[in-house]
């Protein structure tokens, strides 16, 4: 396994409330995103990672106190080889091409989760 699931945990660990985006948009994803998709919660923490912690989050507009969340993106270190899952129940897993400057110098990627559908509660 290349994921380097110890070093992801203890980046997930160090990242505080303050450092994450306080946009409605996120807060909205934070607030519910883990009761919303415990699968896809516990998949994302058995490799190290914090739903609740994303990289970035890319909402759409909140539709009928809906908001569809088209992708969201987590830092994950080592390097991946094909071991990740593809699918959980109606969510779609993949390596992110683009993303937002991660400022980390240790061998890591970015994972895709998509879509991710919460009530609109902000
Ligand atoms: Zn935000």
């Amino acid at each position: 396994m290349g994921i380097n699931i110890e070093q992801t945990r203890q980046y997930y660990t160090e990242i505080k409330t303050e450092d994450l985006c306080d946009c409605d948009y996120c807060k909205n994803f934070y607030l519910q995103v883990k009761e919303a998709y415990p699968l896809v919660a516990d998949y994302l923490n058995a490799l190290g990672v914090d739903i609740e912690k994303p990289l970035e989050t890319s909402p759409l507009e909140p539709v009928n106190g809906m908001l569809e969340y088209c992708v969201c993106q987590y830092v994950v270190f080592g390097k991946t080889s094909g071991e990740l899952v593809k699918k959980i129940g109606n969510v779609e897993l993949g390596v992110a091409t683009s993303y937002p400057r991660t400022n980390i110098q240790r061998e890591h990627f970015v994972i895709d989760i998509y879509p991710i559908k919460l009530n609109w509660i902000m």
